[in-house]
């Protein structure tokens, strides 16, 4: 192959594009992604009823817009292996019929920040592999079912403060030298005592005590958008809570491990920890 034609085809593969299915429209604005971030997909059509997908065995539920149109977010792990992996989207009609739709989706590396961390002596207990393990396990749990509703598709979300964050989505983390351990959100320096709102409508799922998120909510959007904020001073939800954008949750603090009052807030799309803020721009777009 010449080279001008490598050219092309690459820079075409650049641009996003859309597969036809016989009887639905499926927009894929992307054909490359980046570990930890995000793609939006659209699907249009007669008479769909739901339309999920599957992209590195992680499930998604893509909920419909005022519009009727079936909008959808994938997010790529950040620890994910690059490479090409495939993008799985399965359309349901009202009539029990289904279609099936699959693109092939480069995933490329990132290089995230790397920093190192010193914990005190009193939180060093906090980088046992049980403690870490039980922890994430107890909140993959969580993070993973698909709930019905998405009124964040409309609302859009509203980050807890707007000051720029201490520390990013994704950073390699090693404490005290050795323990490698990835960000899951971000962080914003907050002094302690500062009232912490709800990104978006939700339930609360999760109000407890945790030994590295500290005093902790999850909350669940529906469709498999979730939000948590970590190292509270104090609760002021429980399980089962309904709460609307900007309903206060709790307080900031310095709870569970964490060296200095801040906020650490994380959000999570198909049981895939994602950037917020990559996320609450996609969503004002
Ligand atoms: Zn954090």
């Amino acid at each position: 192959m010449k080279k001008w034609m490598f050219l092309i085809f690459s820079l075409a593969s650049l641009f996003s594009g859309t597969v036809q299915a016989s009887d639905a429209q499926v927009e894929i604005g992307f054909r490359r992604l980046a570990q930890g971030n995000i793609g939006m997909i659209t699907v249009v059509g007669e008479d769909i009823v739901k339309v999920r997908a599957a992209f590195l065995d992680n499930q998604y539920l893509f909920p419909p817009n005022d519009d009727g149109e079936f909008v959808g977010f994938i997010g790529v792990p950040m620890a994910s292996e690059p490479g090409f992996h495939r993008l799985s989207i399965l359309i349901f009609y009202n009539d029990g019929s289904q279609e099936y739709v699959w693109e092939n989706i480069q995933v490329l590396r990132t290089r995230f920040l790397r920093t190192s961390i010193s914990l005190p002596a009193d939180l060093k207990g906090l980088l046992d592999e049980d403690v870490i393990y039980e922890e994430l396990a107890l909140l993959d749990a969580k993070i993973k079912p698909l709930s019905d509703g998405a009124n964040w598709l409309q609302t859009g979300l509203v980050p807890p403060f707007t000051k720029i964050p201490s520390d990013s989505f994704g950073t390699i983390r090693f404490f005290n030298g050795d323990i490698m351990q990835r960000h899951t959100g971000i962080d914003y320096s907050i002094s302690v005592g500062t009232p912490v709102a709800a990104a978006a409508d939700g339930v609360v799922v999760l109000s407890q005590s945790l030994p590295i998120r500290g005093e902790y909510v999850l909350v669940d959007h529906g469709s498999g958008l979730y939000s948590g904020y970590a190292h509270l001073s104090e609760r002021l939800v429980e399980v089962g809570d309904m709460v609307q954008a900007g309903d206060v949750l709790g307080s900031t603090g310095n709870t569970g491990r964490s060296t200095g009052p801040h906020l650490h807030w994380e959000t999570a799309l198909g049981g895939v920890w994602v950037n917020p803020l990559e996320l609450t721009a996609l969503l004002a777009r």
